[in-house]
């Protein structure tokens, strides 16, 4: 299958200096006005524009995108898109002025979707986990992260990360498992932390290590979640299993989150609202990359967004993400998040559109597959009911996303009303 994309308005390849980027490096994203694209058996094997189309491309399909513009598949790299049931009754409370405590206090939380998590069976687990991917594919997403973290004990923590992998089977995405065992700390163990401590260092890092089920280890380090000690024992425990690192770092209060994770080396902290530029410079010479969660804020009604704007201007390489989660962030509009970035948190579009492609990808340890239209690369490519990239910030909340092609084949395209892929691709 050789598949030639063309009639673009506007080619954004991203390509661009090799590893994530920041500043001025993350405004250029290789745009190639009316550019086209050829995919080989999944793979980018030919960019450039389209009155450069060489004579010998020789395609078996053609697709005219008819005035679009193409940019690379977008990653997510921070979801917690596996979970049981809903928790609107807390948006309700929340709007009505309750505190988290009092939220708490009924039952709700984490918790309350750990309930629902072991009470509901694999098959509903997959069949409402598979519908919100698939919302996120209508957004662009051809490929995300996935964070366990709903289970509080290793037997449904580690079934948690066996349903992320059978839900990878069941979606066009491909799906990145990161183990979030240290999430909360379930009302039973307060009593005795070190004790709950010592079960996920010693049970239940190790069981998920044991059958290989996640490439990532991420704690919610933060006031009223995991001490910085605490977090740094867990961190370290799965680093020696083998595991990659994240944390949750420096959210709801400047709570050394970030410091952890620059110490431990760590590949993402994410969120960053409350850390300090000392924290974010540390983050940088570790080489890490600062994931920005600006639907999370939205989500909980408050203001003081993460300090994008900093973070890329110091050199840190941003990456957005959409935090998809059944408490404060029920949302699978990765673009979205674009708008927010740039209103928010400071980043220019261009740079936007490097946070949730180029970075991203790095971001979850695909930026050598994804995220780039570069040569080798995957055929992973979003055609966008718009003209000009600007428009992908600047339109927002609608599901722009036209056509998605993941490794070279249309795995989604929008209803009727505008041209489908019936029309829209020839056979040669
Ligand atoms: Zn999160």
């Amino acid at each position: 299958m050789r598949l030639l994309v063309r009639g673009t308005t506007q080619l954004v390849t991203c390509l661009g200096p090799a590893g994530p980027r920041a500043g001025e490096d993350a405004r250029d994203i290789g745009v190639i006005e009316h550019g086209a694209l050829l995919i080989d058996e999944g793979l980018i094997s030919w960019v450039g524009s389209e009155e450069a189309i060489p004579r010998g491309l020789s395609p078996t399909q053609e697709l005219n995108v008819e005035g679009r513009v193409v940019t690379p598949g977008l990653v997510d790299p921070h979801t917690h898109a596996l979970f049981a049931g809903t928790r609107e009754k807390e948006f309700a409370r929340r709007v009505e002025g309750a505190t988290y405590e009092e939220i708490m206090a009924e039952g709700g939380g984490i918790s309350a979707s750990a309930r629902m998590l072991r009470d509901a069976g694999d098959k509903e687990i997959l069949a409402q986990s598979r519908a919100r991917l698939l919302r996120m594919l209508a957004h662009g997403v051809t490929s995300c992260e996935i964070k366990s973290g709903y289970g509080l004990t290793t037997e449904q923590e580690v079934r948690s990360l066996r349903l992320i992998d059978a839900l990878s089977e069941q979606i066009p995405q491909d799906i990145i498992p990161t183990y979030l065992g240290a999430h909360a700390i379930p009302p039973e163990r307060k009593k005795n932390r070190p004790a709950f401590i010592d079960y996920i260092v010693n049970e239940m890092t190790p069981a998920v290590a044991e059958e290989g089920l996640a490439e990532y280890c991420d704690v919610f380090c933060e006031e009223g979640a995991f001490t910085v000690e605490e977090s740094r024992r867990i961190l370290l425990s799965a680093q020696r299993l083998g595991m990659k690192l994240k944390i949750h770092a420096d959210e709801l209060a400047s709570s050394g989150g970030t410091r952890l994770g620059a110490e431990l080396g760590v590949e993402t902290a994410d969120h960053l609202l409350r850390a300090s530029k000392a924290d974010l410079e540390a983050l940088r010479d570790a080489g890490g990359i600062g994931v920005i969660l600006p639907g999370t804020c939205l989500g909980l009604g408050k203001t003081g967004y993460a300090p994008g704007k900093l973070m890329t201007e110091i050199g840190l390489p941003v990456a957005l993400a959409t935090d998809l989660n059944p408490g404060n962030c029920f949302c699978e509009n990765l673009p979205l998040m674009m708008t927010l970035g740039c209103l928010y948190a400071g980043l220019t579009v261009e740079q936007a559109i490097t946070a949730v492609t180029v970075n991203a990808a790095y971001a979850v340890g695909l930026g050598e597959q994804t995220g780039q239209l570069e040569l080798g690369f995957w055929g992973d490519l979003v055609a966008w009911d718009a003209q000009h990239y600007q428009e992908l910030a600047y339109h927002f909340g609608v599901a722009l996303a036209n056509l998605v092609v993941k490794r070279g084949e249309v795995v989604y395209e929008t209803a009727a009303q505008y041209p489908v892929s019936g029309n829209m691709i020839t056979q040669k």
